[in-house]
């Protein structure tokens, strides 16, 4: 992998393993066509066993639930190696992983993480996680309007989410909704409950290989044992959250290694003026920045999953971590584009696809500029965010 300033002596040889077969298996088996999956806007569905066999869906959990019991550093690297071929199939494991098998594992039953996690670790499950709603997502409090209201030992959910990485794979919805006191629950809904329907969002001009659709619930009837029983406020699926924005830290820099040896291979063979223009001053200076910024954000992640390991990891390491190196990875993208001319916006290269994926990753699982105020409401301890 592109590593510049030797992290990879500091990955103990099972996370190098864990790389490496993982990009030898990606390289073989989802770089080769995912330019047509893109293009087609269908997200390449035979590989979600093959996830599961190469243990990359919720690999850190212990063997016990289906999982490896992995470092957060090979996990991270997963989510590398994935987002370097696609930001959509990073997306489908770190929904799987972060926000749909990590939520039954700290928020659920025994029972619970008996019947899901090992389904969903080799594939056989899918799952997504529905918090967004259409009047906004930065403000998941202040805008969920869905609403579980208990009768007996069942609860009865009803409202829409929106943006929902794979909800119409998933035969299991997270779903997050405010009960008669306001507190925010999670609850795990079977996809075929009557009254649950996924509705596919079209059109998408960004993560085209990745299911995107709307959640409508209309008095979906869920029993008390598929309520999440640990999970009570707003801070159980925030807590999801940095778990998946620790691994899009990861994963854009992966983009960014796509895009950035793209350009370099490319600029070093088109001549223009009797001479490559990898010899041009400007180019250099561009190829420097993705270099500085993959070298700076790939310390950072691995400083974060050290951290990670320790239970020392604070939110808003992983808000700077998520924010700097995704907007390295996109401002990456831009400049490949760039540098690869005409050529740059065709999907003959990768560089466009890349930097319209990035567009997605830039806003989701909080906005740059929603990072950004989390951040100084951190260092000034004055809130500009409410
Ligand atoms: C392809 C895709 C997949 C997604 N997958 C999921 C998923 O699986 N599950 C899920 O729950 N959600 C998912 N999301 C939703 C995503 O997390 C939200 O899009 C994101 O949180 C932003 O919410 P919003 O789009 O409603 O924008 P808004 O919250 O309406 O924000 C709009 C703009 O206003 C800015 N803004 C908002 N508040 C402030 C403020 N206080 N100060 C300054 N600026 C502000 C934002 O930065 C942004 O630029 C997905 C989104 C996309 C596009």
């Amino acid at each position: 992998m592109l590593d510049y300033a030797g992290v990879y002596e500091l990955l103990s040889p099972e996370e190098r393993e864990v790389q490496k077969a993982a990009r030898r298996f990606l390289e073989a088996e989802a770089l080769p066509y995912i330019r047509d999956f893109w293009e087609r806007g269908e997200f390449p569905v035979h590989l979600i066993r093959r996830f599961g066999e190469m243990g990359f869906l919720g690999p850190t959990l212990p063997p016990e639930y289906g999982g490896a019991g992995v470092s957060s550093a090979a996990y991270g690297l997963i989510a590398y190696e994935l987002e370097r071929v696609d930001s959509g199939l990073r997306s489908f494991a770190s929904v799987q992983s972060s926000l749909v098998m990590y939520p039954i594992y700290a928020y659920g039953s025994e029972e619970q993480k008996r019947t899901f996690l090992p389904r969903l670790a080799s594939g056989e499950m899918v799952g997504c996680f529905g918090l967004t709603e259409p009047d906004g997502g930065s403000d998941p409090d202040g805008n969920m309007k869905t609403r579980a209201r208990r009768e007996g030992d069942t609860w009865v959910l009803n409202g829409t989410k929106m943006w929902i990485t794979n909800g119409n794979l998933a035969q299991i919805a997270i779903v997050w909704a405010k009960d008669e006191e306001g507190v925010v629950r999670g609850f795990i809904v079977p996809t075929d409950t009557p009254g649950f329907r996924a509705l596919e969002v079209k059109h998408k001009m960004s993560l085209r290989a990745s299911v995107t659709s709307e959640l409508v619930l209309e008095e979906v009837r869920v029993p008390e044992e598929l309520r999440l029983p640990k999970a009570e406020g707003l801070k159980a699926p925030l807590s999801c959250l940095t778990q998946a924005r620790f691994g899009i830290a990861w994963g854009a820099l992966g983009a960014l290694e796509a895009v950035y040896t793209e350009a370099l291979a490319f600029a070093q063979s088109r001549v223009t003026f009797g001479r490559p223009i990898a010899a041009r001053q400007l180019v250099q200076e561009k190829l420097v920045r993705m270099l500085a910024d993959h070298t700076k954000g790939l310390l950072l992640a691995w400083r974060l999953a050290r951290l990670k390991d320790e239970g020392k990891l604070r939110h808003t390491q992983v808000s700077l971590a998520k924010r700097e190196n995704v907007a390295a990875a996109l401002n990456a993208a831009r400049m490949a584009r760039d540098i690869l001319g005409g050529n740059g916006i065709t999907l003959e290269y990768h560089a466009i696809r890349h930097m319209l994926n990035l567009e997605t990753v830039y806003t989701y699982e909080g906005t740059h500029d929603i990072h950004t105020l989390i951040l100084g409401r951190d260092i000034t301890g004055l809130n500009a965010l409410e």
